[in-house]
């Protein structure tokens, strides 16, 4: 077994990985770029190497600068996580030249199932089932136009060297193909620097489902059950469970079998998952994971084994520490990836610093994955997952239930995630009772909760109480409550002295201004007035100054959490969470300016293509401007129809986040 390894990756893999090495004694290299030097890995790692500035090109993908690290602190084996240099046949072939361990399949299966074309004849040979499609060489337009009509549509164009949902896209009619193949050309070769395409028969219902396998170097090959992927936004996986739910014996024995054909077909060794779309009582053969997956941990979950030990152990030399009747199958697990992303803008990536987190307690049913801690940065260099949660239960109702509950409890502040709509997916109806398949989300989307639901007026009353006893005071004076009310500093807010003494307050919530009134009465009750609603009474207000506030609304204690972030406040408390800002008039007149053809950048990206011309005339809707984020497009379309007025980049330029991009004067404005 190895002494040393380095761990090329970042994040809660980097993290998770470090954690295995340290229980089997061996010690670990972290490598980070300029923009990690704080981050968990680098916390988490015996010794810690910079790299390089932070976009991965310069640090995390330099695999020379990598193995030169490893060479100087004597590690023995790289691991290479997911994402990154994982999937790199090169990288992994460099790390043998160099007379390292790549903790990892041989280069060899690496290139293979590198291309989703080249996987697919070779899967076709060993007599795996396939999706009906295209995966030839021949990459004109007229190849690719016929081929798409003989497989008939709706047809799914994939990148031949794709992954991670990138440069997919559904075509449902023939006359959508050509915009669809120049996007996807586009994308593929800016994420992969190849812009190879194949054409599949979109299905209409299916779902995800694949299979765990393992094989070692005596020629060994075994799969650790089936996972069911099916929860997936913009082809991307958010929750997962273990096993898939629904299928017979028969079915699941099948479809393992298939897998371990599929990895033997290639020579594979170590880790790997072979993918399946599932339909109808039959499955087809998408495409082989050739590393370690995001959602490893539901299998570890079900099986009881860790399967980065496999990996250490395998990649070491061992033979596969168990026959395939041995591996046991135990409970159900779930794991849900918590994301900093804004459901209601599209699943768009957020960026900030995570200001507050407070994840639940980890226990036998709860595991929580995760490179992030109060304080960090999430940025647009990296992937921006916060953290995977992981239940197990002995039912899949119960880990379901379970599951809900957690991401319920989860406290985080600062940056806007996807929290509060993965709570809203594990409880939805559909869901518990297997409803799914891969466009669950999509078809779903109007029941589930995007963001956080209306204010009740219990939370406006702790808004208003908050700001209250934040605001600034007079050095060592009290916080005012009932029995010690406001002092005079606070006589410019307008202050009535007869029996009653009053203070009006005013905050905003996403961008609407609340008005209150607290009536501190003589006897020391104290209520909160919201203006045009309630009356709520307040009772035993209690903060600290990390925050904590304990008071008792209308009767009920409620334990609240403020975290403050510079000019935004967030409350978190009975399971909500909201921001609100102290009223600020000038922000408000800035904010009613921005006129509706006033088209920003939601967040800071590259400008890959602008598709109009300054004064051409354009649709509602109309594609206007490619915008390169995150490592994903978006497309930036006009809000109304009418003419371009005014466009402030050009292709291969860098925007900033609100940086004006284009204005679209309304068609009712213009001028013949
Ligand atoms: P990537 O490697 O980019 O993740 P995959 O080939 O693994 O791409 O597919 C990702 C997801 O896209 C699948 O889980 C499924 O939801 C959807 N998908 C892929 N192929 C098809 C298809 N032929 N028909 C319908 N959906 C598909």
């Amino acid at each position: 077994m190895f002494t040393k390894i380095l761990i090329a990756n970042r994040g809660e893999i980097a993290v998770r990985i470090m954690k295995t090495a340290r229980r089997l004694g061996i010690r670990t290299v972290a490598v980070y770029s300029e923009a990690d030097a704080d981050a968990l890995h680098v916390e988490s790692a015996d010794e810690a190497v910079c790299i390089g500035p932070a976009p991965a090109a310069h640090s995390y993908l330099r695999g020379e600068v990598i193995l030169e690290v490893a060479r100087r602190t004597g590690a023995q084996a790289i691991h290479p996580g997911y994402g990154f240099l994982a999937e790199n046949a090169d990288f992994a072939a460099a790390c043998e030249a160099a007379g390292l361990v790549f903790i990892g399949p041989p280069a060899g299966a690496i290139r293979v199932m590198g291309s989703k074309s080249e996987s697919k004849r070779v899967m076709e040979r060993a007599g795996v089932p396939l999706v009906p499609g295209y995966h030839g060489e021949a990459q004109d337009e007229a190849t690719l136009r016929r081929e798409a009509g003989r497989i008939g549509y709706p047809v799914l164009i994939k990148a031949s060297a794709g992954g991670g949902g990138k440069g997919m896209r559904v075509v449902r009619e023939a006359v959508g193909l050509d915009e669809a193949l120049a996007g996807a050309r586009r994308e593929s070769k800016a994420a992969f620097g190849d812009d190879r395409l194949l054409i599949e028969r979109y299905l209409a219902k299916p779902r995800h489902v694949e299979v765990q396998v393992f094989a070692d170097r005596h020629g060994h090959c075994i799969h650790l059950h089936d996972r069911d992927c099916s929860l997936q936004r913009r082809h991307q996986k958010i929750i997962e469970e273990a096993p898939a739910p629904g299928l017979t014996g028969e079915l699941r024995e099948r479809m393992g079998r298939a897998a371990v054909a599929a990895a033997q077909a290639v020579n594979y060794v170590g880790a790997g998952t072979v993918e399946f779309l599932y339909e109808a009582g039959e499955f087809f053969f998408i495409e082989m994971n050739t590393r370690l997956q995001v959602e490893h941990p539901v299998t570890e979950a079900i099986t009881g084994y860790d399967l980065v030990e496999w990996q250490l152990r395998i990649a070491g030399g061992e033979p596969l520490p168990a026959r395939q009747e041995q591996v046991p199958r135990r409970g159900h697990a779930f794991e849900a990836r918590l994301y900093a992303e804004d459901v209601p803008k599209g699943f768009l990536p957020a960026i900030g610093r995570v200001t507050h987190l407070r994840p639940p307690r980890e226990d036998a049913h709860v595991r929580i994955d995760s490179g992030v801690r109060t304080g960090d940065e999430i940025t647009v260099h990296y992937d921006p997952m916060i953290a995977k949660l992981i239940v197990w239960d002995a039912d899949r109702g119960s880990a379901l239930r379970r599951l809900a509950t957690v991401l319920e409890d989860y406290g985080i502040a600062g940056v806007t995630t996807n929290l509060a709509f993965l709570a809203s997916v594990a409880r939805h109806p559909a869901f518990v009772r297997v409803e799914i398949d891969t466009g669950f989300i999509e078809r779903e989307r109007a029941g589930l909760a995007m963001s956080v639901p209306a204010l009740q007026s219990w939370q406006l009353a702790l808004s208003a109480i908050a700001l209250l006893h934040a605001r600034p005071r007079e050095p060592g004076a009290p916080l005012p409550t009932p029995d010690t009310p406001p002092g005079p500093w606070d006589t410019l807010d307008g202050w009535r002295m007869n029996g009653e003494q009053l203070l009006p307050l005013r905050f905003d919530i996403d961008g609407q201004t609340h008005s209150a009134r607290l009536h501190f009465a003589s006897g020391g009750a104290l209520e909160v007035e919201l203006v045009g609603d309630a009356r709520v009474k307040v009772a035993g207000i209690r903060m600290s100054d990390d925050g904590a506030i304990t008071a008792e609304i209308d009767g009920e204690r409620v334990a609240a959490q403020l975290v403050r972030n510079g000019g935004e406040w967030t409350l978190l408390a009975r399971r909500h969470r909201w921001s609100f800002a102290p009223d600020d008039p000038l922000a408000r007149a800035a904010h009613q300016d921005g006129g509706s053809g006033h088209l920003v950048a939601p967040m800071p990206g590259a400008i890959i293509a602008v598709l109009v011309k300054e004064s051409d005339l354009v649709e509602r809707d109309q594609p206007l401007i490619v915008l390169e984020a995150m490592k994903m497009e978006h497309t930036i379309r006009a809000p109304v129809a009418g003419r371009v007025a005014k466009l402030f980049f050009t292709a291969g330029q860098q925007a900033s986040e609100s940086d004006e991009l284009v204005v679209i004067e309304p068609l009712s404005e213009t001028r013949p």
